[in-house]
């Protein structure tokens, strides 16, 4: 087979990964692709993952998606960050936010002028400078840009919403969008001889569907990257030992929080979502230090509110495909890795991975620059990610259970190492340039696990105490008023985006 001209894309698999993959394909190269979508019912889909991260607000942008009517359809609601709850230390929390502490001067990070103060017996609490943390801790969300008149930025915010209404909305869009769907599970793929490229699947009901670029969106399965192209797994569960979950709706919380809380356990952490209609719930839990019976008895116990079905099992391996492309074809979703949804990375790794391959996107099967240069990207991305979860796990003072004990004296990657070692130093953070997690969401998790930096950056000396004294009072009074002006979260779901 010679390289051939891309005109023809199948998207295998109607998940929330295929169906993204669908809307922004459709949406962005639409007029120079013919697109098929093929799922099928009989398998379904894995029927999870309701919380997000800010970015998700670039992908609707992309898509044109009017943001009420999607809040609306999908029974959403408004997210400013997630609580942790017993991480660090049992009976303690904190919020990780999506916004930053307080007000950075100089270029100075806030936080730096806050560890100075603390050091001399200040406010010892830098959440009490976080816009985020107020609204979040009042039930209040609003459309905020800034602070007052000042620099100080305002709310950012995520959604959560029912992931099968989500995959519903995605579908109405990409079909509109000129996408097709077939319904059938696929039995066979063809590939050619020579190239090894995969040229076309065949599916239980004898329909054949052919292309020439595909792109896994199988889920766990793996269909054609796995199973058929036999790209190998890198297995992180040394780092991060969970390798099952749990799933439970639940009656909706009587006062909705605008955050997920994720609560750790003595053997992983239960996850609550909270949406208009239902709660979302579920436990993730390693099964080398608790029974499924026990995970199950913990996540029952652990619900705010009145459970609304049995627990569903997942299982899953922490890791990422070798590959993310390779001959013809790409995977993007659960059949290109699993990073455990404690930061709720899963739906943006499928959006960053779905942009990614628009932008790399060849003109002919052949491409191999850049299919490389894809495959580069996407690895460095889920490697910054699994830093970032681990952290949350090894940064504790727990021992009291066999699974935390594991987990504080686990042997961690360099690159974190290295991170942990700098902020405990001085506060400073280490990250890199492309890491999707800022410089306050590696603050937020090290203090809120409680690192103490021994010493602060000395650019934060600018200021004398009695200046210093005034600004943290100042941004403190500021962010007080602010979110005394909102709304509270249900108030504004009310007026604009209610569901029927
Ligand atoms: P799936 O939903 O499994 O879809 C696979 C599709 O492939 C289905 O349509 C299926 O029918 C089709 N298929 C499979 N085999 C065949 C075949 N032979 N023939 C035809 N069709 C086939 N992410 C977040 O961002 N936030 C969260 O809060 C979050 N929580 C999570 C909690 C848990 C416990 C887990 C496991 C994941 C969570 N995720 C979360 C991840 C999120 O659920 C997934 O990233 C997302 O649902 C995408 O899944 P997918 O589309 O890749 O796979």
């Amino acid at each position: 087979m010679t390289d051939t001209n891309v005109q023809k894309l199948v998207i295998v698999g109607g998940g929330t990964a295929g169906w993204i993959t669908a809307a922004a394909f459709a949406r962005l190269l639409g007029r120079n692709l013919s697109i098929e979508l093929v799922e099928s019912e009989a398998i379904g889909t894995v029927g999870v993952g309701e919380a997000t991260i800010p970015q998700i607000i670039r992908l609707n942008a992309i898509l044109g998606l009017d943001e009420y009517d999607f809040v609306k359809h999908t029974k959403g609601t408004f997210k400013l960050g997630i609580e942790f709850v017993d991480w660090g230390k049992l009976g303690t929390s904190y919020l990780h936010t999506f916004g930053d502490a307080g007000l950075n001067l100089a270029s100075v990070p806030f936080h730096q002028y806050w560890a100075r103060a603390a050091a001399n017996g200040h406010d010892k609490d830098l959440w009490h400078y976080s816009l985020h943390k107020r609204a979040a801790d009042t039930a209040k969300f609003g459309k905020l840009e800034r602070v007052g008149q000042t620099a100080m930025t305002g709310l950012a915010y995520a959604y959560h919403f029912d992931a099968g209404l989500y995959a519903r909305y995605l579908r109405n869009f990409a079909e509109q969008h000129g996408v097709t769907r077939s319904e059938g599970i696929v039995q066979t793929v063809s590939r050619d001889s020579e190239s090894g490229n995969i040229t076309s699947i065949e599916l239980d009901n004898g329909k054949q569907v052919e292309g020439d670029f595909f792109i896994d969106c199988t889920g766990f399965r793996a269909l054609l990257m796995g199973q058929e192209l036999g790209i190998g797994y890198r297995d992180w569960s040394k780092w991060l030992p969970c390798d099952s979950a749990q799933a439970v709706p639940s009656e909706r919380l009587e006062t909705l929080v605008p955050y997920t809380r994720a609560t750790a356990k003595n053997a992983g952490w239960q996850w609550r979502i909270p949406l208009q209609h239902r709660t979302g719930n579920g436990h993730v839990y390693c099964r080398s230090f608790t029974s499924d019976d026990e995970a199950s008895q913990v996540l029952l116990d652990g619900l705010d509110t009145k459970p609304l079905a049995d627990p569903r099992p997942i299982r899953f391996t922490t890791g990422r495909r070798e590959q993310f492309w390779a001959h013809n074809c790409a995977c993007i979703g659960l059949s290109g890795g699993f990073l455990e949804p404690l930061e709720s990375t899963s739906i943006h790794l499928i959006q960053s991975h779905v942009s990614r391959l628009i932008q790399l996107f060849p003109q002919t099967t052949g491409s191999t620059a850049e299919r490389d240069e894809y495959n580069r990207r996407c690895a460095d991305e889920f490697e910054q990610i699994r830093d970032f979860l681990i952290l949350h796990y090894k940064q504790t003072e727990r021992e009291d259970s066999e699974f935390w004990s594991y987990c504080k004296n686990m042997e961690v990657p360099d690159s974190l190492r290295q991170k942990q070692h700098l902020f405990a130093s001085s506060g400073r953070v280490g990250r890199d340039a492309d890491d999707l997690f800022r410089e306050a969401s590696w603050v937020q998790v090290m203090l809120g696990q409680n690192v103490t930096p021994r010493s602060h950056d000395p650019m934060a000396n600018g200021l004398n105490d009695v200046q210093l004294s005034e600004f943290l009072t100042n941004v403190r009074k500021l962010i007080e008023k602010s979110v005394d002006g909102l709304p509270t979260h249900e108030q504004f779901i009310q007026q604009h985006c209610a569901s029927d």
